[in-house]
């Protein structure tokens, strides 16, 4: 029996991995489907990584080596090529891996399996299928890890920060990217990726508008875009045509979870990802949660911080005895999209914090707390963006579970 099994090796994993270690545990597994550790990162060949955790800015693939050598340095444990096609509620993991299929059991688990993008089949886009449509994360891996170009005029649907990112990259490669559709009214992206990766080499962003023709049955052949209205149907009249040979689609990331939800492990429809406490810790006792599984991150910088927080949660988990705890509720009220965590042990000392997403674009606006109702905290922001994760520091008061905390944007 393993102290800690940790389900992906992408940089939530790893810094999982070492705070485990370093709060005590010693038997830790990590389990990695791909042939090496590291996760997305290793396709994000930009900088702009690790300013808030080594005030220094790093490309994906340095970020992530500072972390597989903390864990080597540990000596800890991990398997590559090999992939975990189930969980029981027990903690038994089924791995499929070069000696077929084993099983592993744990103390704990640390979920730690990322995201993936959302695809074209959920947007209906109408016309044919041809070659070179493809989704920004795919682009990104066929250009930066396999070296192949994917297109030379390029139309990208949907400003997600993979979108952004790749409207540089392509620029830099040789590639005309005609223009960036954005069917919401403001960008998914940071800002900081809308300055440095369309401003500054010109290329146009299109907010309420999206792809209503793509033509070509063979190879794409020319894309058209359109306005939309406030419900999001495109207004006749207004569309544009791009002649162009590749559209990108950058329209958001979906948390990786078949297994929790095979596992019976409770989900938040608002995150996609398990819903859990304060200590990370989702509906299955023992089973923690971290990085792009548990919700979409904007930053490494806080996906290594958070699974840090659970790696720590997950070694005193098993030195410790568990029993019923009495939980309150933190409910996400006006202009706040989810709260991460959901819920909040009562008998909790030290400050939590708490990651949201605000639902909109709100200026010189307060975040309030309210514990049933009465005000106990607040922070004002000069601007929030659904693009930035928010965050705030709980610092806890005295909680029943009848309690209800909720989070809210004030104007
Ligand atoms: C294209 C792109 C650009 C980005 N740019 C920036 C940036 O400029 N700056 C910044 O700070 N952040 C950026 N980010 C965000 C940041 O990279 C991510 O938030 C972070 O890397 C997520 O780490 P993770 O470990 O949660 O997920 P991942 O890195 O996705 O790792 C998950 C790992 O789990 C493995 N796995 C999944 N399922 C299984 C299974 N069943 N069995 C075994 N293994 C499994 C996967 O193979 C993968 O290695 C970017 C993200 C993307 C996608």
């Amino acid at each position: 029996m393993r102290d800690v099994v940790i389900i992906g090796g992408g940089v939530a994993g790893l810094s999982a991995a070492v705070s485990c270690y370093d709060s005590g545990a010693r038997d830790i597994l990590i389990i990695e489907r791909d042939s090496s550790l590291g996760g997305i990162l290793r396709q994000c060949i930009h900088n702009g990584f690790g300013l808030h955790t080594f005030s220094q800015e790093l490309t994906g693939p340095e970020f992530a080596e500072r972390f597989i050598t903390e864990v080597s340095k540990r000596s800890i444990d991990y398997v590559l090529d090999s992939m975990v096609i189930d969980i029981s509620p027990h903690r038994v993991v089924y791995v499929n891996g070069k000696e077929g299929v084993i099983t592993v059991d744990s103390q704990a688990i640390i979920l730690a399996m990322g995201c993936r993008e959302r695809p074209r089949g959920a947007l209906n886009i109408p016309g044919y299928r041809p070659a070179g449509i493809f989704s920004a994360g795919t682009a990104q891996r066929l250009m930066n890890i396999d070296g192949y170009s994917v297109g030379k005029d390029v139309v990208i649907l949907g400003s997600g920060d993979i979108g952004l990112i790749m409207a540089r990259r392509l620029t830099l490669e040789g590639a005309k990217v005609h223009a960036v559709a954005e069917i919401l009214p403001y960008s998914g992206g940071l800002k900081r990726n809308i300055v440095q990766c369309l401003d500054d080499y010109g290329i146009p962003l299109y907010l309420s508008h999206t792809v209503v023709d793509i033509a070509g049955k063979r190879r794409v052949e020319g894309v058209t875009i359109a306005r939309v209205d406030e419900n999001r149907k495109p207004i006749k009249g207004t569309e544009i045509h791009f002649c162009c040979d590749t559209l990108l689609l950058s329209v958001g990331l979906l948390p990786e979870n078949e297994l929790s939800s095979k596992a019976g492990i409770v989900l938040s429809s608002a995150t996609g990802g398990p819903a859990v406490d304060d200590r990370l810790s989702t509906s299955a006792d023992g089973i923690f949660a971290a990085g792009n599984v548990l919700h979409v991150h904007d930053l490494a910088d806080y996906v290594v911080e958070e699974a840090a927080e659970a790696g720590r949660n997950a070694a005193d988990y098993i030195s410790g005895c568990h029993g019923e705890i009495k939980k309150a509720r933190i409910k996400a009220g006006y202009g706040v999209r989810y709260t991460v965590p959901q819920l909040i042990r009562c008998d909790r000392t030290s400050p939590v914090t708490i990651r949201f997403r605000v639902s909109s674009v709100f200026h010189n606006a307060s975040i309030v707390v309210l514990s049933d109702g009465k005000e106990i905290q607040r922070k004002r922001k000069r601007i929030m963006a659904p693009g930035e994760m928010e965050s705030l520091k709980f610092d806890g008061i005295s909680l029943s579970s009848e309690l209800e905390i909720r989070i809210e944007v004030e104007q």
